[in-house]
């Protein structure tokens, strides 16, 4: 079979792929894009876009049902699947469509099919028209994940569905049990609360959102606490059955005592698995970790000095914006510019309602590496645009270290959380001080101001919060 040849062919096409394909052909490169199916990857297809619009649609009937409180009655809403799943599929397709229109207006080149390793610098690409072979200078392995489904919790069951088939929303089950109380897991459970399932939601681990801070967690918490029937934490599934009308669960507690329940649907949210076996990596110098991750260095360089790998293959925080940043560094070593993937500052966010959303140190991690830092908190209680949105619960808190008053890290819960975090992203990574912070105008009334406030609270001067007195 002839062989072609390329500069740089990229694996995958997801927020890590794409964004390595554009950056290289902007750079000057030829660049192959090889993808086995939809264009944009998890994130566009079955991951970050879909689930963003589903909670936006139930924060919206949410929000339409609290609306009373303000005098504003409606209707109970109705609920058309077929319309929203529609809706949903539309914003996809479109951000599909815009993939491919700027992978040809930087003439990269793209072939839909499933590529695989036959030598470091040659792959076989599989496509439904046969085969092709194409050598290449560099390659960038951005192949993702997918949803991690143990053994005993049979995928093919209809009645066992991973985040992807969760994202189909093909019915709305009565009652749901939810495993897993990761950042998934929680959205997840929220739209199905949200579209009228019960939720019944289990975490082997006596917290949900593990990594978070306590304090962001429980203002969460004490919201799903309304709106799921049951948390279990601490509890973990011994085993499942399906029956002609629903799948009956053993869950088992701390001290080893086991109940059954049954439920319509189960949603496995137990973590993602990375794609890393079917690539013919073996046929590569290209080394995986005991969990299947591909292991690379701080330029993203995998131990075949022609393959770099990105994203959530290479395992770490699995976040879109991870896996796009990693692209670039990638990018730029393989044109041996000097770039490094070492101490990346990662922002957070549980896109939940209240939201969470995080950066830098958090006081968690400050207390277990004995870091000294003072937390300066603004509760949203004393926010005139939060009290004007009816949403007082959430607050801000700046993670300071009390030497130098350098922001080390910034937590947030409530309303919007996750586009407030972007100006913290900002401070923490220009290693700004607390008093940077306040010495910068925020405009009123705006949620942003709690920033602001906080870093007011730190020197005791916040005009909407008393004073403490020595
Ligand atoms: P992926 O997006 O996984 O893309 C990999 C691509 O490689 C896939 O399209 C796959 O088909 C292709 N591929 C695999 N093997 C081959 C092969 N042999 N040949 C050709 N192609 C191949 N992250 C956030 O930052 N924010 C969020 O809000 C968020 N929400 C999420 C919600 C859900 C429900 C899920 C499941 C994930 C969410 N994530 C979110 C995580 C995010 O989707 C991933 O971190 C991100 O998609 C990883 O990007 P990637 O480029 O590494 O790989």
């Amino acid at each position: 079979m002839k062989k072609q040849h390329i500069d740089l062919v990229v694996i995958g096409s997801g927020p890590g792929g794409y964004a390595a394909a554009f950056y290289a052909a902007d750079l000057g490169k030829q660049v192959l894009l090889v993808e086995k199916e939809d264009l944009g990857g998890v994130c566009l297809n079955r991951g970050c876009i879909p689930s963003k619009a589903f909670l936006h649609a139930t924060h919206i009937k949410h929000t339409a049902l609290e609306a009373k409180k303000m005098g504003l009655h409606f209707k109970k809403p109705t609920l058309d699947l077929d319309t929203l799943r529609a809706w949903k599929e539309g914003i996809v397709e479109k951000l599909s469509g815009g993939i491919a229109s700027l992978a040809k207006n930087r003439d990269v080149k793209f072939i839909k099919g499933r590529a695989y390793f036959e030598e470091s610098q040659l792959i076989r690409i599989e496509t439904k028209k046969g085969q092709e072979l194409y050598t290449f200078d560099k390659a960038i392995l951005a192949t993702g994940s997918r949803p991690a489904m143990p053994a005993a919790f049979d995928l093919g069951n209809p009645r066992i569905m991973s985040s992807t088939e969760a994202l189909q929303v093909e019915t709305i089950p009565e009652t749901l049990l939810v495993i897993g109380a990761g950042y998934i897991g929680m959205e997840l459970g929220m739209v199905y609360a949200r579209l009228g399932s019960q939720i019944t939601l289990v975490e082997a681990l006596p917290s949900i959102l593990a990594g978070a801070d306590a304090d962001l967690v429980s203002v969460l918490q004490k919201q799903v606490k309304s709106e799921f029937s049951e948390i279990l934490l601490s509890h973990k599934v011994a085993k499942m059955k399906t029956k002609k009308s629903a799948i009956e669960v053993v869950l088992e507690n701390a001290e080893g005592k086991k109940e059954t329940r049954s439920f319509d649907k189960v949603l496995v949210c137990v973590g993602r698995s990375p794609n890393s076996e079917t690539l013919g990596l073996e046929n590569t110098k290209v080394k995986l970790d005991e969990k299947g991750f591909v292991m690379v260095d701080e330029s993203m360089q995998s131990l075949d000095p022609a393959i770099y790998a990105i994203g959530d293959i290479v395992g770490g925080a699995l976040l879109a914006h991870k896996a796009s940043k990693e692209a670039r560094i990638a990018v730029e070593n393989s044109l041996n510019m000097n770039a490094s993937a070492e101490n990346l500052l990662i922002p957070a966010v549980v896109y939940t309602d209240p939201e969470i959303a995080w950066v830098g140190l958090t006081q968690q991690e400050a207390k277990e590496q004995g870091i000294k830092v003072k937390i300066a908190k603004f509760s949203w209680a004393a926010s005139g645009r939060a009290l004007a949105m009816n949403r007082t619960e959430g607050f801000t808190k700046l993670i300071v270290d009390p030497e130098t008053e350098q922001i080390l890290g910034v937590g947030i819960v409530g309303e919007h959380a996750g586009e407030l975090i972007g100006e913290a992203t900002a401070w923490v990574n220009m290693k700004a001080s607390v008093s940077d912070i306040a010495q910068t105008i925020h405009a009123h009334p705006t949620l942003s101001e709690s920033i602001l406030e906080a870093a007011e609270v730190y020197f005791n001067h916040s005009s909407h919060v008393p004073v403490k007195k020595k």
